[in-house]
């Protein structure tokens, strides 16, 4: 599914070398949890394997293709077709309703928008049953902008959004850092359940152990890179 070999990356290329990673696999269906100190470069990997940074050297093959040598329109529609990020930061966006947020992967990749409607009879319907899921009240809040909401309430629509239509791979920085201990399970549960259904893989970051039992395999960063963080 993903496979990483000798990527380095340094920021504006310049200054230090946050990433040396010789090697780097997650199996089809296989869900992994990413560890490792703040600053030790997780959400920096995340946005490469995501397309939205580019590494200096090496290669990023996902679904046997090598997005590093994909120019940057066509890493964009690889993303959308083929990856739901959930962003630390969220990036929901405020102009548009709370259903719109959850759609909008469909508007970007046709492939999304046709798996989005074998599973409901719209996407908006689709985008609801994600919500349910995650247990949001939609007639409460879809009166209110999206950047009224509470960070977790932000949080679940921005998975919601990163599930919609089943893309193959779901990448996670620290989703559930602004959930309640009662939210953030049936928030686990639902994501894990999304992904089986689909047969996606889930590469997903958090500082909060105890949710690494859950996971297939552990992979703490500094084992993968060869680069020290400094303090
Ligand atoms: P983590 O997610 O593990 O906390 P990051 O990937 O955010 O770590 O950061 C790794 C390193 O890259 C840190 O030293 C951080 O200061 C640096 N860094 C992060 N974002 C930028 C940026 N936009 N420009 C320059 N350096 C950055
Ligand atoms: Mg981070």
């Amino acid at each position: 599914m993903l496979h990483v070999s000798n990527i380095r990356y340094r920021w504006h290329q310049q200054g230090p070398l946050i990433l040396d990673i010789p090697d780097f696999k997650v199996g089809k269906g296989e869900r992994v949890f990413l560890k490792g100190p703040s600053g030790s470069g997780k959400t920096t990997l995340l946005n490469l394997l995501g397309g939205v940074a580019v590494p200096e050297s090496g290669r990023i093959s996902i679904m046997d293709s090598d997005i590093s040598a994909f120019g940057g329109a066509r890493r964009d529609a690889f993303r959308a077709d083929h990856i739901g990020f959930i962003f630390q930061m969220f990036n929901l966006l405020p102009y548009l309703s709370l259903i719109d947020n959850v759609t909008l992967p469909c508007h970007f990749s046709k492939v999304r928008r046709q798996r989005a409607l074998q599973r409901s009879s719209s996407i908006e319907e689709e985008a609801r049953r994600i919500l349910f899921h995650m247990k949001l009240d939609i007639d409460e809040l879809s009166a209110r902008s999206v950047s009224r909401l509470s960070m977790g309430q932000q949080q679940r629509v921005a998975a919601a959004r990163s599930l919609i239509g089943s893309p193959e791979l779901v990448i996670a920085d620290e989703p559930t850092s602004s959930l309640d201990a009662g939210v953030r399970t049936s928030f686990l549960n639902l994501l894990f359940q999304e992904i089986r259904d689909s047969s996606s893989s889930l590469l997903f970051v958090s500082h909060d152990a105890s949710l690494e039992d859950a996971f297939d395999r552990t992979v703490p960063l500094t084992e993968i890179n060869r680069i020290i963080p400094q303090e």
